[in-house]
C-alpha cells in the first residue's frame, strides 16, 4: 500500500508540508503508512486565519447554534467512522480499543451538545452565579460573566487516542466560541487527519474555527498571546519545556497541562478472595493493563492490596492474563493489540528494567517477540514490589505499555499514603465495599487525585471503570499529572472563556446579560402576561396581583384535603411551642397553590405547561388573617423549538407588610 502524505489544513486550505517528510509506521508490521511534515507553514499567518476569520464567526453564533454544530459533526463522524476503524488497525488498536477512540470521542460531541443546549443560555454570555447585592439600596449590584476569548486554542495531543484526543479538547473549545488549530501527535496523526477531513467536509464548521498541524509546531509558540490557550497531553518532559517557553510566561498565556499519571487502584482493606469486590478488581486491572495495551492515561499502575491479600491477588491476575490473546488487532480472537511504535516498546522496556529494580516481574516476558517481528507487539508484565515504602520507581516511573505493579499495604492510612505517593494523579479506584473506607480515602487522598472512583457489588454492572474520563466530569489531577482539567461537562467550556465581574445598576446588569435583575425598572403588565405569546414576553414585564387572606379555615381546608395535618399548621399549642413559628402557620404549599391561583389566568392561550420551581425559598411564615401578594415577573426566556420557548418566571409572594414570604423560579413552557 502506497503510504499517504498527510496534509495540513493551514488558513483554508490543506497543504502538504515542505522539505523531507517523516514517516509514520504501523504498529502491527511497521510499514510505513504515511508520511508527515509542516515545514513551510505560515504558523503566525494560522493563528491570525484563527483569531480573524474563525473566532469573530463564532462568537456570533449563540452557545446553542455552536451546539448543533458540534452535534452536525458527530453525526458526520459516525456516518464515516468506519473508515476511521480501519486505519486505527494500523495503531495497533483492536476495535475494542478503538471503540473507545472513535465512538468515545463521538460520545464527547454528543454529552457536549446536549449539555450545551441544555445547560448553556441561546445567548453569547454566559453568567456565573447569582447577583451580589454591593449597596444597600439594591442601585449597585454585581454578577460575574464569561466571555469568549478572543484567541485561538493551541491543541497538542498525545498519541494514545488520535480521535478522543482532539475531540474531548474541541467540543468544550468550540462550545466557548473558540477557533482551534489541533497538532495531534505524529505517530497515530493520519488517523487525527482522516478526522478532521470528515469535520471540515460536513461544511457546518465556519472558516478558520478548525485548523490542522501535522508535524512540528514551527514558531507557533513565539506567536502567542494572553487571549491563546495551549492544551498539552502528553509526557511531564515535553510539557515542562512548553509551559516555560517565554512567551507562555511573559503573555500569561493559559496553559493546560495532561501529562504522566501512576494511577493506583486499592483493594478495600476488608476484602477477602470471597468478596465479590477481589474478582472485581482483578478483572479491572486486567482490562486496565490490556485496553490500547495500557497505553491510556489514566491506566492502573500501582495495585495497592492488603499485605495479606498480595499473594491470592498476584495468582487471580496471572491466571486471568494468561487468556489474554495478543496479536494482530484485527484477528477476532485478539484481546490486546500492539504498542503504537517499535520506539514505544523500546521505552516502555527500559521503564519495566527501570521498576524491576524495586522488585520484581511476577508475570510476562517483556523481552518475547510476539506476532509479527516487525510490529511492536510485547506481553503484558506485572511487577510486585513488597517494599512500596523502599520503592521509587514504582510511584514515579510510567511505563506507558501493559505493566503494572503489585504492592502490599498494611492498613487505610498506609494505602492512602502510598496512593499519594504518585505526586498528584488523574484517577484512582477503590474494590470496597466499606463506605467509612471511602470517605477516608477521600479525605486523605482526594487532593492528590482529579478523580476518586468506588466501584462495588452494587455499581460494578454499570460501572464506566476506572479507566474511563466521563465528559461529564473532571479530567485531569494535581502535580505529577500536569495541574490541568479538561471536560468536567460546562466548566470544560469556561476554560476556554474569560470570567469578568461586572458592577453596575441592575438594569444596566439585566440589558447586558438579557435576563431580569431585581431593582432594575419592570414594565407593569398591560395584558395578563398568560395571554402573550413567547417573543412578545419582554424580560422585565411584571404582573402583580390583588391580595388574598388566608384564613384558618383555608388551611384546615388545605390540610384535610391533602392530608397534611402537621402538628404547625393543625396544633395551637405546638406550634406556639415551636421557636420559629410561634403559632399556626400556613402550608408552604398553601402559599404556592394560593399564589398559582392568583397570577394564573385560566383560558386557554399560548402557556403550555408548567414545568417545574427552582431555588425555592419559604422566606417567613404566614399566619392565618395575613394576606399574600404576588408580583410575576419575566426573568429569563430560551426558546426550545421554533414553536417553543421556556419562560423563566421571578416569582415573588409577599405579606400585608411588603415583605417577602417566598421566593422561586416558575417554570413554563410557552408557544412561540
Ligand atoms: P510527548 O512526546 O510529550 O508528545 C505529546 C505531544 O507533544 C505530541 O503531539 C508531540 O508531537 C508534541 N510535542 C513534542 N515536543 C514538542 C515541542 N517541542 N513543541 C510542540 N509540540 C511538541 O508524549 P507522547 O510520548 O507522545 O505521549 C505519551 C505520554 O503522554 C505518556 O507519558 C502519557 O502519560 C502522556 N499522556 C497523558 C494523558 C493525560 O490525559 N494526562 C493522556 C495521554 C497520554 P510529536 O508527536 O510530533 O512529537
Amino acid at each position: 500500500m502506497k503510504p499517504t502524505m498527510l496534509q495540513n489544513y493551514a488558513e483554508g486550505k490543506w497543504v502538504a508540508g515542505a522539505g523531507a517528510p517523516a514517516e509514520l509506521r504501523s504498529a502491527i508490521d511497521g510499514a510505513v503508512v504515511a508520511l508527515t511534515s509542516s515545514q513551510g507553514l505560515d504558523f503566525a499567518g494560522m493563528l491570525q486565519f484563527a483569531r480573524q476569520r474563525g473566532g469573530p464567526a463564532l462568537r456570533k453564533l449563540t452557545f446553542h447554534q455552536r451546539a448543533l454544530i458540534l452535534k452536525a459533526l458527530a453525526e458526520a463522524l459516525t456516518a464515516k467512522k468506519e473508515a476511521l476503524y480501519e486505519l486505527s488497525y494500523q495503531t495497533g488498536a483492536t476495535k475494542a480499543d478503538s471503540w473507545i477512540d472513535i465512538d468515545g470521542g463521538i460520545g464527547t460531541f454528543a454529552v457536549y451538545q446536549g449539555k450545551g443546549r441544555r445547560e448553556l443560555p441561546n445567548d453569547t454570555i454566559l453568567i456565573d452565579g447569582a447577583v451580589e447585592a454591593l449597596s444597600r439600596g439594591g442601585a449597585f449590584q454585581g454578577l460575574h460573566v464569561f466571555t469568549s476569548l478572543q484567541g485561538a486554542a493551541v491543541h497538542i495531543n498525545a498519541f494514545n487516542f488520535p480521535v478522543w484526543g482532539m475531540l474531548e479538547k474541541l467540543a468544550p473549545t468550540l462550545l466557548a466560541g473558540l477557533p482551534a488549530i489541533v497538532k495531534p501527535a505524529s505517530a497515530t496523526a493520519y488517523l487525527t487527519e482522516a478526522a478532521v477531513r470528515i469535520m471540515l467536509e460536513a461544511g457546518v464548521l465556519p472558516e478558520g474555527a478548525l485548523q490542522l498541524i501535522v508535524g512540528g509546531t514551527g514558531d507557533l509558540f513565539d506567536h502567542l498571546t494572553s487571549q491563546d490557550v495551549v492544551s498539552f497531553t502528553g509526557s511531564a518532559a515535553t510539557a515542562a519545556k512548553l509551559k516555560t517557553h517565554p512567551v507562555i510566561v511573559r503573555e500569561s498565556v493559559r496553559f493546560v497541562a495532561e501529562q504522566d499519571s501512576l494511577n493506583a487502584s486499592v483493594l478495600g482493606p476488608e476484602v477477602s478472595p470471597e468478596s465479590p469486590e477481589f474478582d472485581l478488581f482483578v478483572k479491572e486491572a486486567v482490562k486496565e493493563m490490556t485496553v490500547k495495551a495500557g497505553q491510556k492515561c489514566t491506566a492502573i499502575r500501582r495495585l495497592l492490596v492488603p499485605a495479606p491479600m498480595i499473594d491470592p491477588v498476584q495468582a487471580a491476575l496471572a491466571a486471568r492474563l494468561e487468556n489474554i490473546v495478543i496479536g494482530d488487532p484485527r484477528d477476532e480472537a485478539t484481546r490486546m493489540g500492539a504498542l503504537v511504535s517499535v520506539a514505544q516498546r523500546e521505552d516502555v522496556r527500559e521503564k519495566i528494567a527501570e521498576i524491576a529494580r524495586d522488585g520484581a516481574i511476577v508475570y510476562g516476558d517483556p523481552g518475547l517477540e510476539i506476532a509479527n517481528a516487525k510490529g511492536a507487539f510485547i506481553s503484558p508484565v506485572l511487577l510486585r514490589c513488597e517494599r512500596p515504602w523502599q520503592a521509587r520507581a514504582a510511584h514515579d516511573v510510567e511505563a506507558f505499555g501493559p505493566v503494572s505493579t503489585l504492592m502490599p499495604y498494611k492498613d487505610a492510612d498506609d494505602a492512602i499514603a502510598l496512593a499519594n505517593r504518585g505526586k498528584g494523579s488523574l484517577v484512582m479506584s477503590a474494590f470496597t465495599y466499606d463506605t467509612e473506607f471511602a470517605r477516608t480515602l477521600v479525605l486523605g487522598a482526594g487532593a492528590f487525585h482529579g478523580r476518586l472512583a468506588f466501584i462495588d457489588r452494587d455499581s460494578a454492572k454499570e460501572s464506566t471503570g476506572h479507566g474511563s474520563p466521563m465528559p461529564q466530569l473532571v479530567h485531569g489531577g494535581p502535580g505529577r499529572a500536569g495541574g490541568g482539567e479538561e471536560m468536567g461537562g460546562v466548566r470544560g467550556v469556561t476554560h476556554y472563556m474569560q470570567r469578568t465581574a461586572l458592577q453596575g445598576h441592575p438594569r444596566v446588569l439585566s440589558a447586558i446579560v438579557g435576563r431580569y435583575v431585581a431593582g432594575m425598572p419592570v414594565q407593569k403588565a398591560s395584558e395578563h402576561p398568560f395571554r402573550r405569546k413567547f417573543h412578545d414576553l419582554p424580560i422585565g414585564y411584571q404582573l402583580t396581583t390583588k391580595a388574598r387572606e388566608i384564613t384558618l379555615q383555608d388551611i384546615e381546608h388545605f390540610a384535610h384535603f391533602t392530608g397534611d395535618t402537621f402538628y404547625a399548621h393543625m396544633d395551637e399549642a405546638a406550634a406556639a411551642a415551636n421557636p420559629l413559628f410561634g403559632g399556626r402557620v400556613a402550608h408552604g404549599y398553601l402559599i404556592l397553590a394560593f399564589a398559582a391561583g392568583l397570577f394564573v389566568d385560566p383560558d386557554p392561550g399560548p402557556v403550555l405547561a408548567n414545568y417545574g420551581l427552582d431555588n425555592l425559598r419559604f422566606v417567613k411564615p404566614v399566619k392565618p388573617g395575613d394576606a399574600i401578594q404576588v408580583a410575576l415577573t419575566v426573568k429569563d426566556k430560551t426558546l426550545r423549538k421554533p414553536d417553543q420557548g421556556e419562560v423563566r418566571w421571578d416569582v415573588v409572594v409577599t405579606n400585608r407588610d411588603g415583605e417577602t414570604v417566598a421566593a422561586y423560579d416558575l417554570l413554563t413552557m410557552n408557544a412561540a
